[in-house]
């Protein structure tokens, strides 16, 4: 099934640390580093340390880091207009970049914390895909990833901001999934519960022991458990869609 990613080129966002970066490395062994990544995200140095980590595991495979802020979602058109010439027929796309800072009940939220998870999560993840979906439905082909959360399917006592934009992910990616039909694109759609990132210090204002606190009674999920279910997904034969996995810790409530 490895055969079905080899050579082919990947944009993901948030590729610097968590689930983003474990899903890099896990299409890069997959395909035994016969594959283009473009590793998009704000921190270029781990993009650096990202291209070279793996440059020096696999001697043929080709990675392109992107400085590439989704919040800003503006300068997305521009951005992906102006890769070069090479790198500019994205294969498979990969939506994963996301925060939940400022995890408050309503009336006490920073409008600051609920612009950025918007413009993060919902703004920049439409900007992006309307962006690139074009291309794919021209060539009736092309994977792509989005990375949801069980938040999308229920909220939560402070949740409402984080929780509605997953949401709003799981109806994009609906309306997405049957606008593509007819041109063949494959959306999948990855649902992760908890699983220990950096998403959980961030989500706290850099909090460590409140973010521990998180995990009180169970244990989460670590970012492979995550990026395995998205290589399985791209990798089935094309006329397979793993449209949308829940994944959960087993102990979660
Ligand atoms: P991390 O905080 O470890 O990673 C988040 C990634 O998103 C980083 O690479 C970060 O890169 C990037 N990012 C954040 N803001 C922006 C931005 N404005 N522009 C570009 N990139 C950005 O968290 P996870 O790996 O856990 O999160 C990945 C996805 O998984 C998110 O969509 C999250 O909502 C989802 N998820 C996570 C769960 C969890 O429990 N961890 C549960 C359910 C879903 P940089 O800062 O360098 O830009």
């Amino acid at each position: 099934a490895a055969e079905r990613i080899a050579g082919k080129t990947v944009l993901i966002t948030g590729a610097s640390s968590g689930i983003g970066e474990s899903i890099v490395h896990q299409l890069a062994a997959a395909a035994s580093g016969n594959i283009r990544l473009i590793v998009a995200a704000r921190r270029q140095s781990r993009l650096e340390a990202l291209k070279k980590q793996l440059q020096d595991q696999f001697k043929a495979i080709e990675v392109l880091p992107l400085e590439l802020d989704v919040s800003d979602y503006k300068q997305i058109p521009s951005k992906i207009a102006s890769l070069p010439k090479e790198w500019s027929k994205i294969d498979i796309l990969i939506n994963n970049a996301g925060k939940a800072q400022g995890l408050d009940h309503v009336g006490e939220m920073k409008i600051d914390d609920v612009e950025g998870m918007y413009f993060t999560n919902v703004i920049g993840m439409v900007t992006l895909t309307n962006t690139i979906v074009p291309q794919m439905k021209e060539r009736n082909s092309g994977d792509i990833v989005m990375i949801g959360s069980t938040a999308g399917w229920e909220s939560y006592p402070g949740g409402s901001v984080y929780a509605s934009t997953k949401a709003c992910l799981k109806s994009f990616t609906e309306a997405l999934r049957k606008e593509s039909i007819s041109n063949r694109l494959r959306i999948i759609e990855v649902d992760p519960g908890a699983v220990e990132t950096e998403f959980s210090v961030v989500r706290f204002h850099g909090d460590t022991d409140k973010a521990k606190k998180v995990y009180d009674g169970y244990e989460p999920l670590n970012a492979d458990d995550i990026s395995e279910v998205v290589v399985f997904s791209l990798t089935r034969r094309e006329n397979c869609v793993v449209a949308n996995s829940l994944v959960l810790p087993n102990n979660q409530a």
